[in-house]
């Protein structure tokens, strides 16, 4: 397998008038847990999903490990594992069935189930129906089915949104302890997750990748002391 994970070349999104995603180069390898960090409406969402096939670019190309999505969707998505913005859908499944679902349709074992639903830490809702799930509860079923088939690379769209303090905690492990043998992209607004758990950083405003490395590179870029600071700089100005 090459080490390059994930690399954008060139990667727009143009919808309509807005500019959501403007030519965005990034290489990401096998042991790097990044944070897309960016204000409201910069772009993350927008570049996950193109990066998950998702969505389509208006134009630029993506390569996972070296093989264009436009030419080999199906094998290339099957090596990612997603976890999107918002609640995953068929809320009239019970979680269990969802989850079976979502496992047949990726090849999963039934091993690799009760795996994902040990490491979400969901087994008490099994026989809830999703709808009825709290929100921190949809946020965990749909991290339990970004990692069913043990993808070597994982999409985390604020895998921590609505999540209790302790849970936040669990989730953050649990991220950072799957880092040695995967490639994980995690959006966030949370500083201090991105500062815990991620060797490198991305900042992004309208767009545009405005720095891009560890938090003391990103401090010397920026002349600031802090990911606040820095944040601020490449992001008001
Ligand atoms: P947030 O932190 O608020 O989740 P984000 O960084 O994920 O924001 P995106 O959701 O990717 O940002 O949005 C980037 C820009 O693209 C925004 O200006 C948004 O309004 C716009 N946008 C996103 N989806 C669409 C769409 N389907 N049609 C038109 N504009 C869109």
């Amino acid at each position: 397998m090459q080490d390059i994970a994930i690399e954008t070349r060139h990667l727009n999104k143009i919808y309509g008038t807005i500019h959501a995603v403007k030519d965005f180069t990034f290489k990401a390898t096998k042991g790097e847990i990044i944070a897309l960090l960016g204000p409201n409406g910069a772009g993350k969402s927008t570049l996950m999903n193109m990066i998950t096939g998702f969505l389509s670019p208006t134009s630029g190309q993506i390569l996972i490990y070296g093989q264009n999505i436009e030419q080999n969707s199906e094998q290339t998505k099957v090596q990612i594992g997603f976890l999107p913005e918002g609640a995953p859908i068929y809320p009239d499944m019970t979680v269990k069935m969802f989850l079976n679902y979502m496992a047949d349709l990726r090849g999963a074992s039934k091993d690799s189930i009760k795996k994902a639903i040990d490491m979400a830490n969901i087994g008490e809702v099994l026989t809830q129906k999703v709808e009825t799930l709290s929100k921190g509860y949809v946020r965990r079923l749909g991290f339990a089915q970004s990692i069913l088939n043990n993808p070597p690379i994982l999409l985390l769209d604020e895998p921590t949104d609505g999540l209790d303090p302790n849970q936040k905690e669990h989730m953050r492990n649990l991220i950072f302890s799957m880092r040695e043998d995967k490639t994980i992209l995690i959006s966030t607004h949370l500083l201090d997750e991105a500062e815990a758990i991620c060797s490198r950083i991305i900042i992004i405003n309208r767009g545009q990748i405005m720095a891009d490395g560890s938090c003391d590179e990103i401090f010397k870029i920026t002349k600031t002391k802090s990911l606040d600071a820095a944040f601020k700089k490449l992001t008001c100005e």
